[in-house]
C-alpha cells in the first residue's frame, strides 16, 4: 500500500543476519540455534513465546515476515488444523516489530484528516492544536491488535455514543480497525466470522480509510494495517473470493517427527516454567532479527522488479489459470519484499520462485475442484521449468 520511509529505529544492525535466508534460518533454528517448540502455551501472553524459538513453520514465518516488511502484499492467510501454532507465530512476531507513528488523540485524530477532510475532520481539541502547530503524532512499537471471535459490526468499525454530543468526530467510538491503523491485525478463525464484518474488514484493509455514518453524523478513519488471519479448515470454509483478497496463504503443517514434536514439548515446558527466563534467551536474536525487518522496510522503495521477473511472473500465472489481478500484486510485491530482505535492488528468479507458491496458491475461484496437493504440485511443475 505504501512505499513511503518508514519511522527508523537507530541501532545498528548486527553483521551476523544479511539476507532474509539468513533471517529464516535464524527464525527456523538453523544456524545451531536452540531449535524450539510450536505449542501454544496456554499462559496469559505477558511475554509471548518468540517466534524464533519455535520449530518448523518455515513458510508461515516467511509469510509473517514478508508482510511486515512490505505491506502492499496484502497480508497473510494462516491455514491449518487446531493446536499447530498459528496464533502463537502470530503473538510472537510483536517483539520483531520495527516502528510505527501513529494517533496520538482517543479520537484517532492525524494531521493528514486536517489536510483531506479539513478542521472539522479531527475533533475540537486537535483542531485547536493543528492552528497552534501542534497536532503531531507519536512512535511506537507497531502492535498486533487481535479481533476477538465475538466481534460485531458495532466493535469493529465503531458506533454512536449517545453521551457525547459534542461534535461528529467525538460522537463516534473508534472501532478495531481504527485502533489497527499502522499496526498489524490479527483475525483468528477468520472463517468463522459474520460475512458482514470480514466483509468490513477487508474493504478497510485494501482501502486504508473507512467511512462509519449514523444518520447525518460520519466520521473517517485511517485503516491502514497488515491483515493476518487464520483458519481451521475443519471448521467450515472461506468463499473463495475472501481467501483471494489475502496476499499470502500458507499452511501450517503439524509437527510429524517425534523428535521434533518432542523437542517442541519440551520447549514449550521450559517456557510454561518461567516466560521471563526463557523469552530473555532469545533477545539477542529476537532485536537481530528486528533490526533486519527494519533495515529491509527502509530499502523496500528502492527496489525495482525488472522485466524478466515480470515476464516469468506472468507466465507462470498465466499457466495456472489465475483471473485474478491479485495474484500480480501479491507476487511482485512479495518478491520485492523478500530481495529486499536479501540486500538485493534487483529481484532475482530464486525470490520470485520461492514466494510464488506463497502468493499463487488457492486464488482460483473453483478450488473446490482442486485438491491442495494437487495445486501444490502443479505449482511446483510450473515453477520447476524456470529453475537454474
Ligand atoms: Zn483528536
Amino acid at each position: 500500500m505504501e512505499d513511503t520511509p518508514f519511522p527508523q529505529d537507530e541501532t545498528p544492525i548486527p553483521p551476523n543476519i544479511r539476507s532474509l535466508k539468513d533471517l529464516i534460518n535464524l527464525v527456523t533454528g538453523k544456524n545451531d540455534q536452540p531449535a524450539a517448540s510450536s505449542g501454544a502455551s496456554g499462559l496469559a501472553d505477558i511475554r509471548p513465546f518468540p517466534l524464533l524459538a519455535m520449530v518448523g513453520l518455515e513458510e508461515l514465518k516467511l509469510a509473517l515476515l514478508l508482510s511486515v516488511i512490505n505491506p502492499a502484499i496484502g497480508g497473510a492467510l494462516l491455514i491449518g488444523p487446531r493446536g499447530t501454532g498459528k496464533t502463537t507465530a502470530a503473538r510472537g512476531l510483536s517483539t520483531l516489530l520495527p516502528m510505527v507513528e501513529r494517533s496520538s488523540c482517543y479520537y484517532g485524530c492525524l494531521p493528514e484528516d486536517v489536510e483531506i477532510g479539513g478542521i472539522d475532520a479531527v475533533c475540537p481539541d486537535c483542531a485547536r492544536k493543528y492552528a497552534e502547530g501542534n497536532l503531531s503524532k507519536i512512535v511506537e512499537p507497531m502492535r498486533i491488535v487481535e479481533l476477538p471471535l465475538t466481534s460485531t459490526i458495532e466493535d469493529v468499525i465503531g458506533s454512536l455514543d449517545e453521551r457525547a454530543l459534542v461534535h461528529d468526530r467525538t460522537r463516534i467510538k473508534r472501532g478495531i480497525l481504527s485502533l489497527a491503523d499502522q499496526n498489524l491485525l490479527y483475525v483468528d478463525e477468520i472463517n468463522l466470522l459474520p460475512a458482514q464484518v470480514t466483509d468490513a474488514i477487508l474493504d478497510a484493509a485494501a482501502q486504508g480509510t473507512y467511512t462509519i455514518r449514523h444518520g447525518a453524523i460520519s466520521a473517517t478513519y485511517w485503516s491502514r494495517f497488515i491483515l493476518v488471519g487464520s483458519m481451521n479448515p475443519d471448521e467450515g470454509s472461506l468463499r473463495p473470493p475472501i481467501m483471494d483478497r489475502f496476499g499470502l496463504r500458507v499452511f501450517a503443517h503439524p509437527l510429524e517427527e517425534s523428535r521434533t514434536r518432542l523437542l517442541a514439548y519440551e520447549l514449550a515446558a521450559d517456557y510454561r516454567r518461567n516466560p521471563h527466563q526463557f523469552v530473555s534467551r532469545y533477545e539477542v536474536e529476537t532485536e537481530a532479527a528486528r533490526q533486519e525487518i527494519i533495515a529491509a522496510r527502509k530499502a523496500l522503495p528502492g527496489v525495482k522488479t525488472g522485466d524478466r521477473i515480470y515476464k516469468i511472473g506472468s507466465e507462470i500465472i498465466k499457466e495456472l489459470g489465475i483471473k485474478s489481478l491479485r495474484a500480480e500484486i501479491a507476487l511482485f510485491e512479495a518478491t520485492r519484499a523478500y530481495a529486499a530482505a536479501a540486500g538485493r535492488e534487483i529481484p532475482e528468479l530464486t525470490d520470485l520462485l520461492t514466494v510464488a507458491p506463497l502468493a499463487l496458491r488457492l486464488r482460483r475461484g473453483d478450488s473446490a475442484h482442486h485438491r491442495p496437493a494437487d495445486e501444490e504440485a502443479e505449482i511446483d511443475s510450473a515453477i520447476k521449468k524456470y529453475c537454474e
